[in-house]
């Protein structure tokens, strides 16, 4: 393959293949990078739709309190004896999720659903119930009477003899089996915090987060920012998820606002098993990716090399017919076309270059297809031109010019001892030279020599001059070279001719 073919070759497929293949990749890259986010969205988004769920279900069962207490509320409006309110009381208690249900007047003196009269005033709970004209949810440290901890729902009562309230106690106890998720074992801890991150319930003793502390406690600094950053960045009301750093465990937070007061439900999620979910969503597309960047890559080289393959084989058909077109069929030499083009090239290449054309033309040659055939002519042609092409090198141009004529050009003879050289070389040829396989003829030829760029400095010129010389040996009577310039010949006359 030539240089050129060779640049022909990089510039119309190894180049663009290889643009395609850099396109192509930088747009892999990309969708590989925006990939991996959604995978890690895709996954954000299911954690922090379950703990919604979770949220929701808590909500639920404090609703329903306050379903429950509603239209309790109303009746006890209406009630006029202790035994009715005692009743009404009973029935929230048994219809609802509630371990304790008081019903009290608005400086806190009541009576409980066990019968016991109670008072409530100097608790910190009825403090913000009383600051509320609507149904509150409180928290609620320690009722006072069962020491446990639970969330108060108030309903405001306007009773017969003045105002007060319903007040239905839901356990905190129940916060776990309302948000835990049988199918998602890979929760750490869930809790119920504040805005200031105050825990009000906290489920998991792994975590070692109970009511009382404060989830930001266990957060390093940079993990504060973070979820501060999270929470100005969502809305206040919209549910948000983070990777934050919990003394040595890393955890996912998944942060659920609740619809009452400012409390948030916080997950801590292990955030190896979230990091698994998303390698398990991402790899997926990683593979689908993979497999087809092989398939374009391998189907690019297929094409490049096809058409490497096709272009190499059509430039040999090309230098074949090449090759063919410049032949002369009988002799394998150079036709006349391909002998003056080749020397007008190295002509045009090598215009100071001292070289010799010999044009030589057989003698008789009529004759000899006369007598002998005009087969055996055109093997004495062939044998003549085959034989005479192996006396010069490979880079001399030898061609027949047509009939019984040849052009050899030598490129290159320097001096003039070696242009005797090469003229001595023709002649001494014809001395020895027999043709045909059967019948042996020594046939002879006259021959012309000039020499470029002295006595012709260009093609037309040249050839003039061989000519010329040619015409000369004819004259002289055959079986001779001639010089188109006689001096050539003589230093050593005894060479030029051998007649
Ligand atoms: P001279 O000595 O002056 O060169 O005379 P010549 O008889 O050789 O005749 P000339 O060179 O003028 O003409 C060459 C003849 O060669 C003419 C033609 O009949 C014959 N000839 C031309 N081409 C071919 C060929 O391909 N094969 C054969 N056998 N003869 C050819
Ligand atoms: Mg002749």
């Amino acid at each position: 393959m030539t240089e050129n073919q060779t640049k022909s070759i990089a510039m119309q497929w190894v180049v663009p293949t290889a643009v395609l293949m850099l396109v192509l990749v930088i747009m892999l890259f990309n969708f590989t990078t925006k990939s991996k986010v959604n995978a890690a969205d895709t996954v954000n988004r299911n954690m922090t739709s379950i703990a919604e769920q979770c949220a929701d279900n808590f909500s639920e069962q404090l609703t329903l309190l306050e379903k429950v207490g509603k239209p309790i509320a109303e009746l006890l409006g209406k009630c006029t004896s202790e035994e009715e309110v005692c009743e009404l009381i009973e029935v929230a208690m048994r219809h609802s999720d509630a371990y304790m249900v008081y019903a009290c007047d608005e400086i806190g003196n009541g009576m409980s659903s066990d019968g016991k009269a109670i008072d409530i005033a100097e608790t910190d709970y009825f403090e913000a119930i009383k600051a509320s004209t609507d149904v509150a949810y409180t928290y609620v440290a320690n009722d006072g009477t069962q020491a446990q901890s639970a969330v108060a729902v108030s309903i405001p009562v306007t009773f017969q003899d003045g105002n007060g309230y319903l007040i239905l106690f839901y356990p905190l106890s129940k916060f776990e089996d309302a948000v835990k998720r049988v199918d998602f074992a890979a929760w750490n801890f869930e809790t119920l915090i504040d805005d200031d991150g105050n825990i009000i319930v906290g489920a998991d003793g792994a975590s070692g987060m109970s009511q009382g502390s404060n989830l930001y406690d266990e957060l390093s600094d940079t993990s504060i920012e973070v979820v501060r950053k999270m929470r100005s960045r969502i809305d206040s009301r919209a549910s948000g998820m983070t990777s934050v750093q919990m003394g040595n465990a890393k955890n996912a937070l998944v942060y659920v606002p609740m619809s009452m007061n400012d409390w948030s439900l916080v997950v801590g999620v292990n955030q190896a098993y979230v990091d698994k979910q998303v390698s398990q969503q991402w790899n997926t597309t990683k593979t689908m990716l993979y497999q087809l960047v092989i398939v374009i890559f391998i189907f690019s080289c297929v094409i490049v090399v096809i058409n490497i393959i096709s272009k190499v084989r059509n430039n040999e058909k090309k230098r074949q017919l090449e090759e063919k077109a410049d032949t002369d069929l009988l002799t394998g030499l150079n036709n006349k076309l391909a002998t003056e083009r080749k020397i007008k090239e190295f002509i045009a290449q090598n215009p100071k270059s001292q070289s010799m054309m010999f044009m030589l033309d057989i003698d008789n040659f009529k004759k000899i297809n006369d007598t002998m055939g005009h087969a055996f002519g055109d093997e004495v042609i062939r044998s003549l031109g085959q034989q005479i092409s192996a006396i010069f090198r490979a880079s001399d141009i030898v061609g027949r010019a047509g009939g019984d004529e040849f052009i050899i050009f030598l490129k290159n003879i320097s001096d003039a001892d070696a242009v005797r050289k090469e003229a001595k070389k023709v002649e001494d040829f014809f001395k020895d030279f027999k043709a045909g396989e059967y019948v042996k003829y020594s046939a002879t030829a006259s021959i012309g020599v000039a020499i470029f760029p002295q006595e012709g400095a260009d093609w037309e010129s040249i050839y003039k001059a061989a000519d010329q010389a040619l015409y000369k040996a004819k004259k002289r009577g055959k079986n001779q070279l001639a010089f188109y310039k006689d001096e050539w010949a003589e230093t050593n006359p005894e060479s030029t001719s051998n007649k």
